[in-house]
């Protein structure tokens, strides 16, 4: 199909689009953290924040306001934000305070390649004890990043690291599997996947996607890159003013 042939159903990936399919996902199914061991029909409701803590935070709150609960997975390795820096800090906590779970979105690419498993283990858990350390708290799952690239899908045990494996084979037999991945359904719209009739489902999102009104993909990835750049640039603009020193330009 040709990119004029697709539909992307971009008035899906707004904020009151997101509010409206929490509410539907809430009206069939539970919400429940990896690690479930419950049995009626639930989903696993899962964040990479790729891109953007500042839009991530935006889910997590509207999550709270419909009295949701879902796992954020900080990367440490983005091109788009330092997960260190005092404002990502400030935002992850925040999410971890509105009741959601921190997990690791980890970049197997940035230590590949692994000699065995061990090898993949020992990047694991040095990753989990910087996010335990710096977010507080214990990281009990963690999702590849980019899983196609560096070998990452091939190491598919249901626990690496001490954590649970988003990839693990368990969860990929057991639960349906719906992403917004490039910022359209590549697959199935999630609408259609909640009404599907699956006993059990992981849902992906990356905060990213979702805007406060529709916009084109490749949008939707500058609007993070110029908040961010604007964002950095306010702060110099700042600290400058604070100190009582000349910004010449
Ligand atoms: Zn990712």
């Amino acid at each position: 199909m040709t990119p004029q042939q697709i539909d992307y159903h971009l008035e899906d990936f707004t904020e009151s689009g997101y509010r409206d399919i929490l509410q539907l996902a809430k009206s069939k199914y539970r919400f429940e953290r990896f690690g479930t061991s419950e049995l009626e029909p639930h989903l696993l409701w899962r964040h990479d924040v790729d891109f953007s803590p500042h839009r991530a935070l935006r889910m997590a709150e509207i999550e709270a306001e419909e009295g949701v609960r879902s796992t954020y997975f900080v990367l440490l390795h983005s091109e788009f934000y330092n997960s260190l820096e005092a404002e990502a800090v400030k935002r992850f906590r925040t999410i971890s305070d509105l009741g959601h779970d921190i997990g690791l979105h980890f970049d197997a690419s940035f230590h590949a390649p692994f000699a065995d498993q061990l090898a993949l283990e020992d990047a694991l858990v040095f990753e989990k004890s910087i996010v335990e350390r710096v977010f507080g708290g214990e990281v009990g799952v963690f999702s590849f990043h980019n899983p196609e690239i560096g070998g990452a899908l091939s190491f598919d045990a249901d626990t690496l690291g001490g954590m649970i494996n988003a990839y693990g084979r368990d969860l990929k037999a057991k639960y349906g599997y719906c992403s917004d991945s490039d910022g359209y359904w590549r697959f199935k719209r999630l609408s259609k996947f909640l009404e599907g009739g699956e006993t059990y489902g992981q849902v992906l999102t990356h905060p990213e996607w979702w805007t406060p009104s529709p916009m084109l993909p490749r949008e939707r990835v500058q609007r993070a890159i110029d908040g961010r750049a604007k964002a950095t640039g306010d702060w110099y603009d700042d600290l400058l003013l604070r100190l009582g020193r000349h910004n010449a330009r």
